[in-house]
């Protein structure tokens, strides 16, 4: 479904994509792992084109990322991101919140939003909270939002940016939950996190990356129990 060809960027001397192959296919979920700095977020996005890429191809469904315009829009659309701060409109309720995209962008009528919308909120578990505004949750009910927010725009694929990391340790599982549950539905999804537990559980297949190239794609199975690089065995080794 996305498939990352022989793709390159510098920030200026800093080589932070090196050569990346990488395919996800439908339905997969692949966790990338690696040190800070190691490229993960610029991966992620390079892959909704937040960030453009110097060399090489990046296709959604076969088609080549669009550079700009009405295509772009519609690609952000397709590409669902989810990151470690929530990014909600403050001054909006969370159930505007969910709506607005579908609304402005799909161009969806806003009743069949708002019941798309409520339906959403009701199965990330914040369905109660739909009139209330972004700063009287908790940071995990807004994350929850966010994760909603991003599903009402119907993606192919969905990203996640370190989702759980600003989050207090007791609300982490309450957003862990709603991920799992989405990659049982067949998402497909791209997930940077740190939580091996859930790498474990609802990951197919681990990428681990450390500056700027992929080091190592194995299972979690494999890579947990026999990683095969000295990064990764030392990375491991740090935070297991
Ligand atoms: P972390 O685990 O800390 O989130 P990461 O793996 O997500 O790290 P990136 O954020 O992708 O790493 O950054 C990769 C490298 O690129 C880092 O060395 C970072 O300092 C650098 N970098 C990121 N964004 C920019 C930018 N806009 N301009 C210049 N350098 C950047
Ligand atoms: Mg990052």
């Amino acid at each position: 479904l996305v498939v990352l060809d022989h793709v390159d960027k510098w920030y200026g001397d800093l080589h932070v994509l090196q050569d990346i192959e990488l395919t996800v296919h439908r339905g997969e979920v692949v966790v990338v792992i690696g040190p800070s700095g190691s490229g993960k977020s610029t991966l992620c996005r390079a892959i909704n084109r937040l960030e453009p890429i110097d060399q090489g191809t990046i296709t959604l469904d076969g088609e080549p990322l669009p550079a700009e315009g009405k295509e772009l829009a519609a690609l952000r659309a397709e590409v669902g991101m989810v990151f470690q701060s929530f990014n909600l409109f403050a001054h909006k309720t969370i159930l505007e919140n969910v709506m607005l995209g579908p609304v402005k962008v799909r161009g969806i009528k806003k009743d069949a939003a708002e019941k798309r919308a409520r339906e959403l909120l009701d199965r990330v578990g914040v369905g109660h909270q739909a009139a209330k505004y972004p700063a009287q949750l908790s940071g995990g009910q807004q994350q929850r939002v966010a994760i909603a927010r991003a599903l009402a725009m119907e993606p192919k694929v969905m990203l996640f940016d370190e989702p759980t990391s600003a989050l207090d340790p007791e609300m982490i599982s309450e957003v862990l939950d709603v991920m799992v549950d989405l990659a049982e539905r067949g998402m497909t999804m791209v997930v940077v996190t740190h939580e091996m537990g859930f790498a474990r559980t609802a990951g197919d297949r681990v990428v681990f990356m450390a500056d700027g190239a992929i080091v190592e794609e194995a299972t979690p199975e494999q890579f947990f129990t026999n990683p095969q690089s000295d990064r990764a065995k030392d990375f491991l080794g740090k935070i297991l």
